[in-house]
Protein backbone atom coordinates (compact mmCIF):
# COMPACT_ATOMS: atom_id res chain seq x y z
CA UNK A 1 0.00 0.00 0.00
CA UNK A 2 0.93 3.12 -1.07
CA UNK A 3 2.27 5.35 2.40
CA UNK A 4 1.80 9.27 2.09
CA UNK A 5 1.37 11.71 4.71
CA UNK A 6 2.53 15.20 5.77
CA UNK A 7 4.89 16.78 8.62
CA UNK A 8 2.26 17.81 11.19
CA UNK A 9 2.55 20.19 14.57
CA UNK A 10 1.96 18.72 17.99
CA UNK A 11 1.73 22.08 19.71
CA UNK A 12 -2.08 20.80 20.26
CA UNK A 13 -0.85 17.87 21.55
CA UNK A 14 0.15 14.40 20.51
CA UNK A 15 -3.69 13.46 20.10
CA UNK A 16 -4.77 16.20 17.77
CA UNK A 17 -1.69 16.00 15.51
CA UNK A 18 -3.25 12.36 14.28
CA UNK A 19 -6.82 14.10 14.28
CA UNK A 20 -4.95 16.23 11.98
CA UNK A 21 -3.70 13.60 9.99
CA UNK A 22 -6.83 11.72 9.59
CA UNK A 23 -8.34 14.71 8.40
CA UNK A 24 -6.26 14.76 5.73
CA UNK A 25 -6.73 11.45 4.83
CA UNK A 26 -2.55 10.44 5.81
CA UNK A 27 -1.27 6.66 5.96
CA UNK A 28 1.88 8.33 7.78
CA UNK A 29 3.19 11.15 9.12
CA UNK A 30 6.14 13.11 10.94
CA UNK A 31 6.38 15.34 13.72
CA UNK A 32 8.66 17.05 15.40
CA UNK A 33 9.02 16.27 19.65
CA UNK A 34 11.41 18.99 20.39
CA UNK A 35 11.68 22.67 18.97
CA UNK A 36 12.93 21.93 16.05
CA UNK A 37 15.10 25.73 16.00
CA UNK A 38 16.71 24.66 19.26
CA UNK A 39 16.42 21.75 22.13
CA UNK A 40 13.38 22.66 23.94
CA UNK A 41 11.03 19.98 24.51
CA UNK A 42 7.67 19.02 25.94
CA UNK A 43 7.28 16.72 28.53
CA UNK A 44 4.44 13.94 27.24
CA UNK A 45 2.40 12.27 30.10
CA UNK A 46 2.00 8.89 30.44
CA UNK A 47 -1.78 9.48 29.92
CA UNK A 48 -1.29 11.39 26.21
CA UNK A 49 0.96 8.48 25.06
CA UNK A 50 -1.62 6.05 25.61
CA UNK A 51 -4.02 8.04 24.16
CA UNK A 52 -1.65 8.55 21.15
CA UNK A 53 -0.96 4.93 20.76
CA UNK A 54 -4.71 4.17 20.55
CA UNK A 55 -5.86 6.82 18.49
CA UNK A 56 -3.10 5.63 16.05
CA UNK A 57 -4.25 1.99 15.75
CA UNK A 58 -7.62 2.83 15.06
CA UNK A 59 -6.53 5.19 12.00
CA UNK A 60 -3.72 2.75 10.76
CA UNK A 61 -0.75 5.56 10.54
CA UNK A 62 2.76 3.64 9.43
CA UNK A 63 5.30 4.89 9.29
CA UNK A 64 5.08 7.56 12.24
CA UNK A 65 8.49 9.46 11.93
CA UNK A 66 10.02 11.61 14.00
CA UNK A 67 12.35 14.61 12.45
CA UNK A 68 15.09 16.12 15.46
CA UNK A 69 16.31 18.94 15.96
CA UNK A 70 18.37 21.19 12.82
CA UNK A 71 20.91 22.68 15.40
CA UNK A 72 22.01 19.32 15.97
CA UNK A 73 25.42 18.56 14.47
CA UNK A 74 26.75 14.78 14.33
CA UNK A 75 29.88 16.11 12.68
CA UNK A 76 31.14 19.08 14.13
CA UNK A 77 34.75 19.92 15.09
CA UNK A 78 33.10 21.65 18.28
CA UNK A 79 33.43 18.56 20.69
CA UNK A 80 30.84 20.54 23.10
CA UNK A 81 28.49 20.63 20.42
CA UNK A 82 29.25 17.47 19.37
CA UNK A 83 28.40 15.59 22.73
CA UNK A 84 25.44 17.22 23.50
CA UNK A 85 24.44 16.45 19.74
CA UNK A 86 24.77 12.87 20.48
CA UNK A 87 23.12 12.85 23.76
CA UNK A 88 20.17 14.34 22.53
CA UNK A 89 19.88 11.64 19.78
CA UNK A 90 20.01 9.38 22.24
CA UNK A 91 17.46 10.69 24.39
CA UNK A 92 15.25 11.70 21.29
CA UNK A 93 15.90 7.83 20.62
CA UNK A 94 14.40 7.05 24.11
CA UNK A 95 11.52 8.96 23.09
CA UNK A 96 11.07 7.61 19.82
CA UNK A 97 10.62 4.07 21.47
CA UNK A 98 8.35 5.48 24.10
CA UNK A 99 5.71 6.46 21.69
CA UNK A 100 6.45 3.51 18.88
CA UNK A 101 7.84 6.11 16.44
CA UNK A 102 9.02 3.95 13.48
CA UNK A 103 11.78 5.71 12.06
CA UNK A 104 14.12 9.35 13.60
CA UNK A 105 15.00 11.50 11.12
CA UNK A 106 18.21 13.43 11.76
CA UNK A 107 20.00 16.10 8.42
CA UNK A 108 23.75 15.34 7.88
CA UNK A 109 26.05 17.11 10.29
CA UNK A 110 28.54 20.03 8.78
CA UNK A 111 32.22 20.52 8.94
CA UNK A 112 34.62 23.13 7.09
CA UNK A 113 36.95 19.64 6.57
CA UNK A 114 34.57 17.30 4.81
CA UNK A 115 37.45 14.67 5.63
CA UNK A 116 37.32 14.87 9.52
CA UNK A 117 33.53 15.70 9.50
CA UNK A 118 32.74 12.16 7.41
CA UNK A 119 35.48 11.05 10.65
CA UNK A 120 33.50 12.48 13.32
CA UNK A 121 30.15 11.55 12.07
CA UNK A 122 30.75 7.55 11.82
CA UNK A 123 32.37 8.17 15.68
CA UNK A 124 29.03 9.90 16.62
CA UNK A 125 27.30 7.02 15.10
CA UNK A 126 29.00 4.07 16.27
CA UNK A 127 28.39 6.28 19.87
CA UNK A 128 24.89 6.52 19.67
CA UNK A 129 24.15 2.61 17.78
CA UNK A 130 26.46 0.77 20.10
CA UNK A 131 24.21 -1.35 23.01
CA UNK A 132 21.10 0.94 21.13
CA UNK A 133 18.49 -2.15 21.27
CA UNK A 134 15.17 -0.11 20.49
CA UNK A 135 13.11 -0.44 17.31
CA UNK A 136 12.95 3.14 15.88
CA UNK A 137 15.34 2.89 13.02
CA UNK A 138 17.69 6.49 12.70
CA UNK A 139 17.93 7.79 9.54
CA UNK A 140 20.55 9.95 8.39
CA UNK A 141 18.80 12.95 5.55
CA UNK A 142 20.66 13.85 2.50
CA UNK A 143 21.44 17.97 1.94
CA UNK A 144 21.11 20.05 -0.60
CA UNK A 145 25.59 20.78 0.30
CA UNK A 146 24.62 23.96 1.16
CA UNK A 147 27.50 25.73 3.29
CA UNK A 148 29.73 23.10 4.99
CA UNK A 149 26.52 20.76 5.07
CA UNK A 150 27.67 16.99 4.67
CA UNK A 151 26.48 13.90 3.12
CA UNK A 152 25.48 15.78 -0.47
CA UNK A 153 26.71 13.27 -2.74
CA UNK A 154 26.64 9.37 -2.33
CA UNK A 155 30.36 9.11 -1.17
CA UNK A 156 29.92 10.68 1.66
CA UNK A 157 26.45 9.17 2.46
CA UNK A 158 28.20 5.98 2.27
CA UNK A 159 31.56 6.66 4.38
CA UNK A 160 29.28 7.91 7.16
CA UNK A 161 26.90 4.95 7.64
CA UNK A 162 29.43 1.54 6.45
CA UNK A 163 29.30 -0.86 8.47
CA UNK A 164 26.85 0.17 11.36
CA UNK A 165 24.10 -2.03 11.13
CA UNK A 166 20.59 -2.27 10.97
CA UNK A 167 19.85 0.17 12.83
CA UNK A 168 20.77 2.99 10.73
CA UNK A 169 19.23 3.67 7.11
CA UNK A 170 18.98 6.88 4.65
CA UNK A 171 16.40 9.34 3.70
CA UNK A 172 16.34 11.17 0.29
CA UNK A 173 14.58 14.12 0.21
CA UNK A 174 13.60 15.08 -2.99
CA UNK A 175 14.40 19.10 -3.06
CA UNK A 176 17.89 18.55 -1.30
CA UNK A 177 19.04 15.94 -3.88
CA UNK A 178 18.08 18.40 -7.05
CA UNK A 179 19.60 21.41 -5.17
CA UNK A 180 22.75 18.93 -4.73
CA UNK A 181 23.05 18.28 -8.72
CA UNK A 182 20.68 15.15 -9.15
CA UNK A 183 18.45 16.07 -11.76
CA UNK A 184 15.52 13.55 -10.45
CA UNK A 185 13.43 14.86 -13.10
CA UNK A 186 15.24 12.65 -15.99
CA UNK A 187 14.63 8.73 -15.63
CA UNK A 188 17.91 8.08 -16.94
CA UNK A 189 19.80 10.36 -14.32
CA UNK A 190 17.99 8.61 -11.40
CA UNK A 191 18.47 5.43 -12.73
CA UNK A 192 22.36 5.90 -12.53
CA UNK A 193 21.97 7.52 -9.43
CA UNK A 194 19.75 4.33 -7.67
CA UNK A 195 22.29 2.31 -9.60
CA UNK A 196 25.62 3.73 -7.57
CA UNK A 197 23.17 4.01 -4.79
CA UNK A 198 22.75 0.16 -4.81
CA UNK A 199 26.30 -0.48 -5.23
CA UNK A 200 27.80 1.86 -2.38
CA UNK A 201 25.10 1.92 0.12
CA UNK A 202 22.73 -0.78 -0.63
CA UNK A 203 18.85 0.43 -1.75
CA UNK A 204 18.06 -1.46 1.10
CA UNK A 205 19.27 1.27 3.56
CA UNK A 206 16.73 3.51 1.59
CA UNK A 207 13.77 3.55 3.76
CA UNK A 208 11.72 7.04 3.59
CA UNK A 209 11.10 9.91 0.98
CA UNK A 210 10.76 13.40 1.41
CA UNK A 211 8.42 15.03 -1.00
CA UNK A 212 9.27 19.01 -1.56
CA UNK A 213 9.81 20.65 -4.32
CA UNK A 214 12.92 23.72 -4.82
CA UNK A 215 12.59 26.75 -4.59
CA UNK A 216 15.98 27.47 -6.63
CA UNK A 217 17.26 25.15 -9.25
CA UNK A 218 19.28 22.39 -10.04
CA UNK A 219 23.02 22.14 -8.10
CA UNK A 220 22.04 25.86 -6.64
CA UNK A 221 23.08 23.92 -2.78
CA UNK A 222 19.69 25.92 -1.54
CA UNK A 223 17.46 23.95 1.01
CA UNK A 224 14.42 26.10 0.43
CA UNK A 225 11.43 23.69 0.18
CA UNK A 226 8.62 25.27 -3.06
CA UNK A 227 4.94 23.42 -2.73
CA UNK A 228 4.75 20.10 -5.21
CA UNK A 229 4.72 21.22 -9.24
CA UNK A 230 5.02 24.87 -8.03
CA UNK A 231 8.95 24.73 -8.33
CA UNK A 232 12.06 23.55 -10.45
CA UNK A 233 11.54 20.70 -9.85
CA UNK A 234 7.62 20.68 -11.39
CA UNK A 235 4.70 18.00 -12.19
CA UNK A 236 6.25 16.07 -14.54
CA UNK A 237 9.56 15.92 -12.91
CA UNK A 238 7.59 14.70 -9.84
CA UNK A 239 6.11 12.46 -11.76
CA UNK A 240 8.59 10.33 -12.68
CA UNK A 241 10.42 10.60 -9.72
CA UNK A 242 7.90 9.20 -7.43
CA UNK A 243 7.01 6.50 -9.84
CA UNK A 244 10.20 5.17 -10.61
CA UNK A 245 10.16 1.55 -9.82
CA UNK A 246 12.80 1.65 -7.16
CA UNK A 247 11.05 4.46 -5.03
CA UNK A 248 7.67 4.27 -5.34
CA UNK A 249 7.22 1.79 -2.71
CA UNK A 250 8.77 3.56 0.02
CA UNK A 251 6.84 5.91 2.63
CA UNK A 252 6.59 9.66 1.27
CA UNK A 253 6.09 12.27 3.62
CA UNK A 254 5.64 15.93 2.74
CA UNK A 255 7.88 19.07 4.21
CA UNK A 256 6.38 21.40 2.08
CA UNK A 257 5.18 25.57 3.27
CA UNK A 258 2.29 25.26 5.24
CA UNK A 259 1.16 28.82 5.11
CA UNK A 260 -2.32 28.81 4.23
CA UNK A 261 -5.13 26.40 5.48
CA UNK A 262 -5.27 24.16 2.50
CA UNK A 263 -1.65 23.92 1.30
CA UNK A 264 -1.21 20.51 2.89
CA UNK A 265 -4.29 19.13 1.11
CA UNK A 266 -3.30 20.73 -2.02
CA UNK A 267 -0.40 19.16 -1.65
CA UNK A 268 -0.98 15.80 -0.90
CA UNK A 269 -3.74 15.60 -3.58
CA UNK A 270 -0.91 16.89 -6.52
CA UNK A 271 0.76 13.67 -5.27
CA UNK A 272 -1.55 11.34 -4.92
CA UNK A 273 -2.67 12.56 -8.57
CA UNK A 274 0.60 11.82 -9.84
CA UNK A 275 1.22 8.54 -8.40
CA UNK A 276 0.29 6.07 -11.18
CA UNK A 277 -1.87 3.31 -9.13
ZN1 LIG B 1 13.59 16.83 4.42
ZN1 LIG C 1 15.14 20.89 3.37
Amino acid sequence: MFRLGVHISIAKGLVNSLIEAEGLKCTAMQIFIRNPRGYARKKLADQEIESFKNKRRSININPLVVHGSYLLNLASSDEKLRKKTISLVKEDLKICNVIDADLYVVHFGSNTDKKIGIKFMRESLGEILTGYKGNTVLLLENTAGEGNKLGSNIDQIAKSIKGLGKKVGICLDSAHLFAAGVDIRKKSVLNKFLQEFDSKIGLNKLKLLHLNDSKYGLAEHKDRHQHIGNGFIGRSGFKTFINHPLLCGLPMILETPSEKEKDDIKNLNKVKYLKIK
